[in-house]
């Protein structure tokens, strides 16, 4: 069974103006190489003077991918993300991403600053979902576990049971399903009904949406495949089921880089964020990258393939952040102890799996019971 409650994502700012308007106005004018090189430089040595380390999501700038790999950093998804924050001895984050992912590095880690290079950065499907709907969502429903994605605020997370990521949603969906569990699913309604069609779980959705994913066209990426028949067609499950369908690969921003990299086809067509190009390059070098169409008859356009929330975050803003102190993320009391156990219990139970245990199994992941 799988239900779908309608909520229409329609926020728009005091002005009147759309959201998305707002963020393309804000992304940072593009730098001549001086300009690059030297914002780099200063950024680099002001993470190594405040004892900071810069956490950066596949989307955004290759500058600023780049920066974090050669600074002591990482670029990876947001589940890594999480992991590599917690764990690092830095006690400043600087998190270039969207703001659900300097919410989650400090749920994870209070006493650590994080910091983000603009908190204006925000994400279509955390902004749809909004928390007091949510938690009438959930009251309407008390008998089923509330799954939530990443991409939701801390106050949403407060509310879940479960929070998951792209790379591993469908292990803890397929995990609560033989549990005899009935879900709440919030908020992307495009990642839901992939894992509900792959689970069969009995999921109840929320109505939200990427708007980069949301723009991929199942009919012009047939007609680009036409053009490119041994091209591999690699697909984040955000995107609408008439893309996903028509996918050789569908998988989370690090699952769908693996298969560039492993792959043996010359040519890959990529239905995501056009900012993970950047590290597929970089990892396979040899390799034909084409951008799956967001074009055609319903073209919006909100995007064009690449999210301006990610694309709002620069260099300067980096070194602005550290400098100033500016940026700072902040979760209250009590809803940071609230969202932790929830993302707690997705960490604990993708490092079971890492260690090659398997759901069902006595002591699979700690601290939940049966769980
Ligand atoms: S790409 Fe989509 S899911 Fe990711 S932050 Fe942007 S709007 Fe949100």
């Amino acid at each position: 069974m799988s239900e779908q409650v309608l909520f229409d994502y329609t926020r728009q700012d005091a002005e009147g103006a759309s959201c998305t308007a707002h963020a393309w106005a804000k992304v940072p004018a593009p730098l001549n190489p001086a300009q690059r090189r030297d914002l780099k430089a200063r950024a680099a040595a002001l993470l190594k003077a405040r004892n900071a380390v810069l956490v950066a999501h596949y989307y955004v700038d290759g500058d600023l991918q780049d920066l974090a790999l050669e600074t002591g950093g990482i670029v990876s998804d947001s589940l890594e993300m999480a992991r590599f924050g917690r764990d690092h001895a830095a006690q400043t984050l600087v998190v270039a991403g969207v703001r659900f992912m300097g919410e989650s590095a400090k749920i994870l880690s209070p006493e650590k600053r994080v910091l983000m290079p603009d908190l204006d950065a925000t994400c279509s499907l955390d902004l749809g979902c909004p928390a007091d709907e949510f938690a009438r969502f959930c009251d309407a429903h008390p008998d089923r576990q509330v799954v939530v994605y990443a991409n939701t605020s801390a106050a949403v997370k407060a509310r879940a049971d479960w929070m998951v990521t792209s790379s591993c949603a469908l292990e803890i969906v397929a995990h609560l399903k033989a549990q005899g569990q009935k879900i709440l699913w919030a908020p992307d309604r495009h990642l839901g009904r992939y894992i509900q069609e792959q689970t069969g779980a009995d999921m109840l959705m929320w109505n939200g949406a990427c708007i980069v994913h949301d723009e991929f066209k199942g009919l012009e990426l047939d007609l680009l495949r036409e053009q490119h028949p041994g091209a591999m067609v690699l697909v984040h499950p955000e995107s609408p089921k008439s893309v996903v369908d028509k996918a050789d690969v569908v998988g989370s921003t690090s699952a769908l880089i693996k298969a560039v990299v492993e792959g043996a086809a010359q040519e890959y067509i990529v239905a995501t964020d056009n900012g993970i190009l950047h590290r597929m390059r970089q990892l396979a070098p040899g390799k034909t990258l084409i951008e799956a169409p967001t074009a055609g008859n319903s073209a919006t356009c909100k995007s064009c393939a690449h999210c301006p929330w990610m694309a709002m975050n620069g260099l300067q803003g980096v070194i602005d952040c550290l400098e100033k102190g500016s940026g700072e993320i902040r979760v209250e009391e009590p809803i940071r102890a609230q969202a932790l156990a929830c993302i707690e219990r997705m960490l604990d139970f993708t490092a079971a799996l890492k260690a090659g245990k398997k759901p069902g199994q006595a002591g699979f992941v700690p601290g939940i019971g049966a769980a």
